[in-house]
């Protein structure tokens, strides 16, 4: 079976994980949390950094950080994973859904003007699958109509755009370091801001909300929301590779790109002025009716493939009586292939290969 992700671990892991064991700090203090943070923080060119236990809570603190709740209305696109979502309504604010653009997958920057009222207090930007946004459109839209702007980057690490990290435009970013992420500990997030006391905010509230000079008072409602050293030190010794594991899936996008030509899908590429990092390498087939049936034939091949997100407006507990043309097009014909940095040449032009017998079948 060719899965669809697994981690790679080129470095440290294993000789910093056993140092915690070593020395025993295993819980949530340990060197290795503030070495992840201020190596991850100059790695993306972020002001301040604070690790987190994942990368859900990742964006519910930051949202809670920047004093988003009931009454607020938060912009999203709703092609995108739940938790982005999720996690608007657990602040007790209303996600307000905008539809994707059709070439880069991402938020539509027109449709978030359209959709902008009194209540609106943030956007969020999501860089699907590691494509950055139209982040020159989102901060002008946001600088004009005085809002935060909050990044998912759960799936952008490493991506750029006009050369600049994804995470390091908006006010607050938040990263996740699950198994499949591109850089991972396991479980795990990471919450980055512009502004000191923004960060400040969210270690605060990620702690219980203790005081810093006056030990176990707590001064609000709050949250453990700490990464453990362990994670943190994978965490590090992921980082040290990280060009490394980036690198290797560009060059498996490129593959991908080269032995799919001619065939009746798109694959979701880089644009002028990105740099896309390729969380995922993803596909959209022409016809929606094909997706399945194609999934279906690389299965039997022993192909591991996934669906792309289901729009958040379709799933019961979000739903509101709107279409989003474009989500729900891409939602019905996108295809996530087999996306592991250890994939090589010969893995990818098998799963080319497999997709394009698919294709040659006189059947269809
Ligand atoms: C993975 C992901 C998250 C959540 O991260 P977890 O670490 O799994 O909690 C949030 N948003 C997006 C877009 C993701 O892909």
């Amino acid at each position: 079976m060719i899965p669809v992700y697994q981690p790679l671990f080129l470095g440290r892991e294993k000789e910093y994980v056993n140092q915690c064991l070593d020395s025993t700090w295993i819980s949530s203090k340990g060197e290795f949390i503030g070495r992840f943070e201020r190596g991850f923080s100059e790695y993306i060119g972020a002001n301040h950094a604070t690790t987190v236990s994942n990368g859900t809570v990742a964006i519910h603190l930051a949202l809670e950080a920047l004093g988003i709740g009931p009454g607020d209305e938060v912009i999203v696109p709703t092609l995108t994973y739940v938790a982005s979502v999720n996690t608007i309504i657990q602040t007790g604010a209303t996600p307000v859904f905008v539809d994707s653009l059709e070439q880069s997958w991402q938020i539509d920057p027109q449709d978030v003007r359209r959709k902008i009222t009194p209540r609106t207090k943030a956007v969020m930007a999501v860089h699907l699958y590691g494509l950055p946004c139209d982040m020159a459109a989102l901060v002008s839209i946001c600088e004009e109509h005085r809002l935060f702007l909050v990044e998912d980057c759960a799936e952008a690490f490493g991506s750029r755009y006009e050369g600049q990290h994804a995470g390091t435009f908006g006010d607050i970013a938040t990263f996740s370091f699950f198994g499949n992420k591109t850089i991972t500990t396991g479980e795990g997030g990471m919450v980055v801001a512009k502004e000191k006391a923004l960060i400040e905010k969210a270690f605060h509230l990620k702690n219980q909300g203790v005081s810093q000079s006056r030990e176990y008072w707590h001064d609000t409602v709050a949250y453990n929301y700490r990464m453990t050293n362990i994670c943190a030190a994978i965490g590090l010794a992921q980082l040290e590779k990280a060009d490394e594991i980036i690198a290797k899936k560009r060059q498996i996008a490129a593959w991908y790109r080269e032995a799919l030509n001619g065939l009746p899908l798109k694959t979701h590429d880089e644009l002028p002025h990105t740099v896309h990092s390729f969380w995922m390498c993803s596909v959209a087939v022409n016809d929606p009716m094909v997706r399945q049936p194609l999934r279906d034939h690389l299965k039997k091949a022993t192909i591991e493939t996934r669906p792309v997100f289901h729009p958040a407006h379709t799933m019961p507990h979000c739903a509101v009586a709107q279409s989003f043309p474009i989500a729900e097009s891409l939602g019905a014909r996108g295809i996530n292939l087999p996306s592991y940095p250890a994939l090589s040449q010969g893995d990818v032009e098998q799963i080319a290969g497999a997709i394009r017998s698919f294709f040659d079948e006189p059947s269809l």
